[in-house]
C-alpha cells in the first residue's frame, strides 16, 4: 500500500509580503495530494537584482506571523542566511542530500514560475532531486512558450498523485488548486495608495506591515 504521509514539499519565494495567493493554494494542495509538511523558504535577493521593499528580517517575521496557526508549514531560513544568490537547483540538491535518496520530495511553484522555469540556473537538474508541483494562477497560459520546453514538460508530466509518493523525484504534477488573483506587487501598490487589503493577506501580517510603516 502507498504511504501517503511521506511527501514533503518545499515552497520558495520572495514573500514581499506573503499573501493568500501563496498560502491558500498550498493548503488546498496539501489536502489534494497529501503533503506531510511544507517548508517555506524565503530567498536571499542578491545585491544586483531589484531589492524587495521589506528587509530579510521583515519578510521572515511576516512569514512567521502568517504560519503561526498553521502546523502544515515550517520556515527554513537557510537561503536568507546566505549572502550568495538563491539558486533553487542548489538548494534542492542540498535538501536531497540531507533526506537521502529514497524519500519523495517536491518543489511547489506557481504557474507563472513554471513558464519561466527553463531559464532558471541548472533547471534540468531540479527533477533529479524532486518532483515539481504546479499551482494554478489566473492570467498565465498553461502551455510553454517554446516547443522544446513543452516537450520537457510533457516528458515529465503525470496525472497520478500516487507517483508523487512512490517515486522520490522526477514528475511534474499540475494541481487543480483554487485560483487567487493576488500578487505581492498588487498588495504593495494597493498599500501605497492607501487601499484596503483585508481579503488579500492574513490580518496579523497586515498589522505588522502597518506597525512597521512598510509599503507606503
Ligand atoms: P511579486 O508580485 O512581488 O512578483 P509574487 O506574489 O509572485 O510576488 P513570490 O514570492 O514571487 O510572490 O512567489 C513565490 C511563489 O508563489 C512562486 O512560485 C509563485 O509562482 C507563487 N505564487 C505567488 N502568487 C501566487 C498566486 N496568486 N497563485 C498561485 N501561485 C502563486
Amino acid at each position: 500500500m502507498v504511504d501517503m504521509n511521506q511527501l514533503q514539499a518545499l515552497f520558495g519565494g520572495t514573500f514581499d509580503p506573503v499573501h493568500y495567493g501563496h498560502l491558500k493554494p498550498v493548503e488546498a494542495l496539501a489536502n489534494q495530494v497529501g503533503l506531510s509538511r511544507v517548508i517555506i523558504m524565503p530567498n536571499n535577493v542578491p545585491p544586483h537584482r531589484p531589492q524587495p521593499e521589506a528587509s530579510s528580517q521583515q519578510r521572515k517575521t511576516m512569514l512567521e506571523l502568517a504560519i503561526a496557526d498553521k502546523p502544515l508549514f515550517i520556515l527554513d531560513e537557510r537561503e536568507l542566511r546566505r549572502d550568495t544568490p538563491s539558486y533553487s537547483a542548489l538548494t534542492l540538491k542540498e535538501w536531497r542530500e540531507e533526506q537521502g535518496p529514497q524519500r519523495p520530495l517536491a518543489f511547489i511553484i506557481g504557474q507563472d514560475s513554471l513558464l519561466t522555469f527553463p531559464s532558471w540556473h541548472h533547471y534540468e537538474t531540479i527533477l533529479d532531486n524532486c518532483h515539481l508541483i504546479v499551482c494554478r494562477r489566473p492570467g498565465y497560459p498553461l502551455e510553454m512558450a517554446q516547443e522544446e520546453h513543452q516537450q520537457w514538460l510533457d516528458d515529465h508530466l503525470t496525472q497520478h498523485v500516487d507517483e508523487l509518493h512512490t517515486q522520490p523525484a522526477g514528475k511534474i504534477y499540475l494541481a487543480e488548486t483554487p485560483w487567487f488573483n493576488i500578487s505581492a506587487t498588487l498588495i504593495r501598490e494597493r498599500l501605497e495608495h492607501g487601499e484596503n487589503c483585508d481579503d488579500l493577506l492574513p490580518a496579523a501580517v497586515l498589522e505588522y506591515i502597518n506597525a512597521q510603516g512598510l509599503y507606503r
